[in-house]
């Protein structure tokens, strides 16, 4: 099917959707209303299956390349001692999980974008209500206007949770690299991942009422003190106290020629680790949805379909690690 789409949001979905629709027969037009040397911070850990779609589009090598292989995941309850690890890899799934700054990833999805000659125009913003193609993608995150636009009467909201990023260019020397460390206490839970290469990544992420940002910046780092990390704190650069929101999945995700993806559609608390690969695989299958079916409506539909039960379960609390994974064969073109 030959058809003309405009993205409203050129992040980490928008720019996946635009380069997979472009591949299965897309005139694309991309709207960012960021400037494009906007500086972004932090930075993503992404799950196999975001390689797999990445691969796709020609860019899980470099992605790869720019961050570096989180092998496994080591946690332990500071309350009990218990510890546990496994593995972070998928059946089915070529790679491991991808530890990436979220700028590269960023830079070489736009980087891409312009390679395929996919027009994007940035710090202009889209307005969804102005449309010109067959088919419009809310890629405008957690408080889409498109969401809006389409009827949907969901908004984020406050997960009761903030969080503290740090980083330090040099790793923990007692820790493995490529190992995500967590520690989980009565208020939250720590977190940390070392490369030799790109160093100490840690945070802190714990209860707080409000969200205000009045909240103690100072008690994040205690859970850090009584782990290794603390040898890299001192020396890191650290992030503000950020509150956590999230999206339920619910509401209208489509018409006949209007979708959203990523978290406009369904935004998840950093803790599942999982809305950035989220935001790829929506990428994906709606690409190949639009490939298979023989309208825009159609393929609408059948992407929903797909979609919206993984994401339901991502977002509940409880069952995230019983969620309905995207299998590899839902993510090739
Ligand atoms: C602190 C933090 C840490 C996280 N860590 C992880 C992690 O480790 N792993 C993981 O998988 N996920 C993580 N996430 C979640 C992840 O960042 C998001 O799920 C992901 O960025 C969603 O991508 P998106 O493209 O859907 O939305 P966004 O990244 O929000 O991009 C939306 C884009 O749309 C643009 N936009 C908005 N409105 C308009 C408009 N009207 N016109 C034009 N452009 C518009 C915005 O400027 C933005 O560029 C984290 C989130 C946070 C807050």
């Amino acid at each position: 099917m030959v058809f003309r789409a405009e993205v409203i949001g050129c992040g980490i979905g928008g720019a996946c959707a635009a380069l997979a629709m472009a591949k299965v027969g897309g005139r694309v037009h991309v709207y960012e209303k960021s400037a494009l040397t906007a500086e972004v911070g932090g930075w993503v850990t992404l799950g196999p299956a975001a390689s797999t779609a990445l691969d796709q589009i020609g860019l899980g090598e470099k992605v790869r390349a720019a961050g570096f292989p989180v092998v496994s995941v080591s946690t332990v309850d500071t309350r009990t001692g218990r510890a546990k690890s496994f593995a972070r890899t998928e059946p089915g799934h070529r790679w491991s999980s991808i530890h990436v700054w979220r700028k590269d990833l960023l830079a070489l999805l736009r980087e891409r974008l312009e390679q395929e000659d996919i027009p994007c125009d940035y710090g202009t913003g889209g307005d969804p209500s102005e449309r010109t193609g067959d088919l419009l993608v809310g890629a405008d995150g957690a408080r889409s206007a498109t969401r809006r636009l389409l009827g949907n009467p969901q908004e984020p909201t406050y997960t009761g949770q903030m969080i503290r990023y740090g980083h330090c260019p040099v790793p923990v020397s007692g820790l493995p690299t490529g190992v995500l460390h967590f520690w989980s206490h009565s208020e939250g839970v720590a977190g940390y991942v070392g490369d030799d290469r790109d160093g100490s990544f840690w945070f802190s992420r714990r209860n707080a009422d409000s969200g205000a940002a009045s909240t103690d910046p100072d008690v994040f780092l205690a859970a850090l003190r009584a782990t290794q990390v603390v040898e890299v704190l001192e020396r890191s650069e650290v992030s503000a106290p950020i509150a956590l929101y999230e999206l339920e999945p619910e509401g209208r995700w489509h018409n006949a020629d209007t979708v959203l993806i990523g978290d406009a559609a369904h935004a998840v608390s950093p803790s599942a680790g999982r809305g950035a690969t989220s935001a790829i695989e929506d990428a994906i299958v709606l690409a190949k949805a639009l490939r298979r079916a023989n309208s825009i409506a159609a393929a609408l539909e059948s992407y929903t379909e797909i979609r919206r039960p993984i994401a339901q379960a991502t977002y509940r609390p409880g069952s995230r690690r019983q969620a309905p994974r995207v299998s590899p064969a839902d993510l090739q073109l």
